[in-house]
């Protein structure tokens, strides 16, 4: 179905129109009062300048206006005008009659202009309607634009509410092909976008679709994209507001805006209002001391808005936010967010797609998606945009027009790990050092079973800090972790550290990163995965933010938190134990491995395990 929204484009006569007008204006009573001055060019110049002219016998006309006296010379044939001050001199007129002149009389012509006083007409037309014209013109405008964003049916109320972006859109050419992946969420929106399309299908049967939709999930997996996507399937009208417009500085603002988006939103059905980051106002009510008086007034208002609509017109709400645990329950509740849409990190399929959706807009070669899409476990549609992105502009840095793989493949390091820092000057020992680092981490991986094959190893230095890094992908996607596969994930972690032990005697700060990820595995597996012998199944600690960062909290007493730590230094005391009888027992691939790192500075995971094989077939 197609909508008509004449009232709510912004319109096109904009201010800036009208002030070009008011310019114009000006500048024609301007040339009414100084008719003749406008359309010749006039030189300054010094009072002596005039009076050797005048001796000189070049000067043809003198006009003296204002405290101003304008001469027209003749020079090589030119007529020139200056421009100079006049000075109290009793003897001008005398001197003016005496002089010279190229004038066919051999005289000067000279007049003074005395500057008419304007016209009454004129000064009042100057001082008060000119003024009160701009300034009509400007509120006009103003609040025309401001009824435009409004609906047509802006009321006076609306206009402190500037700066708010509460107009429909119905031109949105986002649709579904767009969202790559998401195959559910797409499923469960569909329903509403053909809701939209023919409400006459669901109520006749007296059904009355869900007034709301909750999308929920981490930053960046698409739910913006995804609810302006339903928006121009169905090609109806977007309202889109941020939760934080609605908190604004004057108590009741947030509130009014409120009902003045749900009554045009009413008389715009069906249509779609989408609240992005809706937390900002939807916060649960009892969290923490002296609430904030505007955000609960605005939350009450959209939970009556919410109730009191027709769910049958045709006004879908849709909402997104990344902590849905915040939310207040009553916005949960059957009628109003009663569905809850799943955003999640893309899988390996989920990725590919991505990928595809964004390769299509820029040029690129047959490219290798599949690795790409491997070695970004764990990323975001948003990063994988990213990706995608900073690939093309590698591209034109390297003078090609087109992407190919290892853009792509250098992208990702550069989003993962950072810029490489080619610069950063690091001693040769210290390169030793780093190089036996992530050798250590490598054949440590390459050596255990259930472990992401090594895909790459390098020590260019990264602007985030790392001197280098090993890059492990994994060749399918895994859903669960078995208790092996974490120990053997944090073997790996030590084996960098472990690797500088064994080799060089020396212990350095390289391994700061290590030790905090293997840290906070070993620990989940106490206090979160029951992988302990004597926690058993336990739960000790909860997550607080699960889309963002994850950062979790003690459920335990103070005792048991220091058994916990004593359980998770026993995992890693026997993981590094692990790897230090893998290293020594490989000595010889870690120095053959090491020495050709150093001479490279990247080594591929195939020529690393080739290294490895040719060494312990020799022995
Ligand atoms: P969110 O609102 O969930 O934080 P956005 O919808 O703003 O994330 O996504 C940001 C960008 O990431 C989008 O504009 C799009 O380019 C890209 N993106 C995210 N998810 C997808 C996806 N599933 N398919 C294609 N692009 C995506
Ligand atoms: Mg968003
Ligand atoms: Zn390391």
């Amino acid at each position: 179905m197609k909508q008509e929204v004449s009232g709510a484009r912004p319109q096109k006569g904009n201010p800036f129109v009208s002030f070009l007008w008011v310019i114009l204006i000006v500048l024609f009573l301007n040339w009414l009062i100084f008719p003749n001055l406008m359309n010749r060019q006039i030189r300054a110049t010094d009072y002596s300048t005039f009076v050797e002219k005048m001796d000189a016998g070049a000067i043809k006309e003198v006009m003296v206006k204002s405290g101003q006296i304008y001469f027209t010379v003749l020079e090589n044939g030119e007529e020139l005008t200056y421009q100079t001050g006049e000075i109290e001199d009793p003897q001008l007129v005398d001197r003016l009659l005496k002089a010279k002149s190229p004038n066919a009389n051999g005289k000067i012509t000279f007049s003074e202009i005395v500057p008419e006083e304007n016209s009454p007409v004129l000064n009042f037309i100057l001082m008060w309607i000119l003024p009160g014209l701009l300034f009509y013109i400007i509120w006009k405008q103003a609040s025309r634009s401001i009824q435009a964003r409004m609906g047509a049916g802006g009321n006076f109320m609306s206009f402190g509410n500037g700066g708010a972006k509460i107009y429909a859109d119905s031109e949105i050419k986002t649709t579904f092909a767009d969202v790559a992946g998401q195959n559910e969420a797409k499923e469960m929106l569909k329903e509403i976008v053909d809701f939209l399309h023919n409400p006459k299908k669901y109520t006749d049967i007296g059904a009355s679709l869900p007034k709301g939709a909750l999308l929920v999930g981490p930053p960046g997996t698409g739910k913006t994209l995804i609810a302006r996507a339903v928006a121009g399937e169905a090609k109806v009208p977007f309202f889109a507001i941020s939760g934080s417009e609605f908190v604004q500085m004057f108590v009741g603002m947030g509130a009014a805006k409120v009902r003045d988006l749900f009554r045009q939103a009413n008389e715009k059905a069906p249509c779609i209002i989408f609240i992005d980051e809706i937390d900002a106002i939807g916060k649960r009510r009892d969290s923490g001391l002296g609430g904030n008086d505007e955000r609960e007034q605005t939350l009450n208002q959209l939970l009556t808005e919410m109730d009191g609509f027709d769910g049958r017109k045709g006004v879908v709400i849709l909402a997104a936010t990344n902590r849905p645990e915040n939310l207040d329950k009553a916005l949960l509740r059957p009628g109003r967010f009663d569905r809850r849409i799943q955003m999640e990190l893309p899988d390996l399929e989920g990725r590919k797609a991505i990928l595809n959706v964004h390769l299509k807009r820029v040029k690129h070669e047959e490219v290798d998606i599949d690795v790409v899409a491997r070695a970004t476990a764990g990323t975001s549609g948003a990063e994988l945009a990213n990706i995608v992105n900073e690939a093309a502009l590698r591209a034109v840095r390297m003078g090609r027009n087109k992407i190919n793989t290892a853009d792509l493949e250098e992208s990702v390091e550069t989003v993962i790990a950072g810029a490489q820092k080619k610069g950063k000057v690091v001693s040769a020992e210290e390169k030793r050092i780093i190089a036996y680092h992530e050798i250590g981490h490598a054949l440590v991986a390459a050596m255990q079973t259930h472990s992401a094959p090594v895909h790459k190893i390098t020590i260019i230095p990264r602007t985030s800090g790392a001197l280098g890094y090993t890059m492990q992908v994994e060749s399918g996607e895994q859903v669960l972790m078995n208790k092996d596969d974490l120990f053997n994930r944090i073997v790996t972690l030590t084996g960098g550290r472990t690797a500088e032990e064994v080799i060089c005697h020396i212990v350095t700060t390289g391994a700061s990163n290590d030790i905090e990820q293997a840290t906070k595995l070993a620990r989940a597996m106490v206090t979160r995965y029951g992988m302990s012998d004597k926690y058993d199944m336990m739960g000790l600690e909860t997550v607080n933010n699960a889309y963002l960062g994850g950062d979790t909290s003690l459920t335990c007493s103070a005792e048991t938190a220091a058994n916990i730590d004593l359980e998770v230094l026993d995992i890693i005391k026997k993981a590094h134990e692990k790897a230090r009888c893998l290293i020594q027992e490989n000595i010889q691939v870690m120095h053959e491995a090491a020495t050709f790192l150093l001479e490279k500075e990247t080594i591929t995971g195939e020529e690393f395990m080739h290294i490895l094989h040719s060494v312990r077939q020799e022995k």
